[in-house]
């Protein structure tokens, strides 16, 4: 696996690939790597002859400093895993490869209202930052495929507003959210929950299954969030930033539900001050495909 930390390194191996024709799959990250990153490389190697990771922690994303500072780092063993499942190239840039003349001026991407629902209501400019770094390493990379996971499922359809804005020939493939054992979706936050967070923690995706589950009765939506609410508030979940059935390209929240609607169930919550988020779609993956 070969490891390299500037973009001038990057960009001189990238050419040399694609001067022979290789295809290549990448998977930006911020480390702190568990299976749901993994099962991305693996998904990236079943498709392109060459994989390429990128592990940096964007500081233009976070809109709480101490959430930056608080960021899980596990470099090592990120290294490890990441030989160990196979990956070609490991991207380690440090902030002034990928800010060169600094955060401050950076572009700003047309993203309509994307950026001011659900995520980008609680974390202003967070879509700008993931914007801002998404495409600075699509430039370096040059990607044929990049892959996504759906767990952030807000940011998968801002990236694919991004392709089409830069009109990048680069192809999206979302993969699945993977879950522990418990439902909880894998995050590098849980890192951070006590033994007992991380059993409660589990909740969400038990919530999200149970509005699921009676979105077919004649109860109305806003009835059934507020319970959803209810039991994680009561559970001891400090607070919930939302719990919203939205349309799944616009993220508009739907007051109707009706099958053949694609939607996607959303949950933003604080447990032991940590924000933890998770999505159930209801809909056929292709979804995303359609921005493209
Ligand atoms: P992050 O390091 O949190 O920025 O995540 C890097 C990529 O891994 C993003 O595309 C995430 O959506 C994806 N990812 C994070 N958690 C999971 C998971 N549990 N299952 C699948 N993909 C995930």
């Amino acid at each position: 696996m070969i490891l390299l930390k500037t973009a001038i390194e990057l960009q001189n191996w990238i050419t040399k690939q694609k001067l022979k024709g290789a295809k290549i799959g990448f998977i930006p990250t911020m480390g702190a790597l568990h299976n749901g990153h993994i099962s991305l490389i693996t998904n990236s190697k079943s498709q392109n002859l060459l994989t390429v990771c990128s592990i940096f922690v964007n500081p233009t994303q976070f809109n709480d400093s101490s959430d930056f500072e608080k960021y899980p780092q596990t470099i090592e063993s990120d290294i490890l895993a990441l030989e160990k499942v196979g990956t070609d190239l490991v991207f380690l840039p440090d902030l002034a490869q990928i800010y060169p003349s600094g955060t401050g001026q950076q572009p700003i991407y047309n993203l309509g209202n994307l950026e001011n629902l659900l995520e980008g209501k609680y974390r202003p400019g967070h879509f700008q930052g993931v914007c801002q770094v998404v495409d600075k390493l699509l430039d370096l990379v040059q990607p044929d495929k990049l892959f996504l996971g759906q767990k952030d499922f807000q940011q998968c359809m801002v990236i694919s507003k991004l392709l089409a804005l830069k009109q990048s020939q680069t192809e999206l493939v979302i993969c699945p959210t993977l879950r522990e054992p418990s439902g909880l979706a894998m995050s590098s936050r849980n890192m951070r929950l006590s033994e007992i967070g991380r059993q409660k923690a589990a909740m969400i995706f038990q919530v999200l299954n149970q509005i699921q589950t009676k979105l077919n009765t004649q109860q109305p939506i806003d009835q059934l969030i507020e319970a959803g609410k209810k039991v994680l508030l009561e559970a001891g979940f400090e607070r919930i930033d939302y719990l919203e059935l939205v349309e799944a390209q616009s993220l508009e929240p739907i007051a109707h539900w009706e099958p053949q609607k694609q939607a996607v169930l959303l949950i933003a919550v604080y447990l032991e001050g940590i924000r933890l988020i998770d999505n159930l779609p209801l809909i056929n993956d292709n979804i995303f495909l359609q921005f493209s």
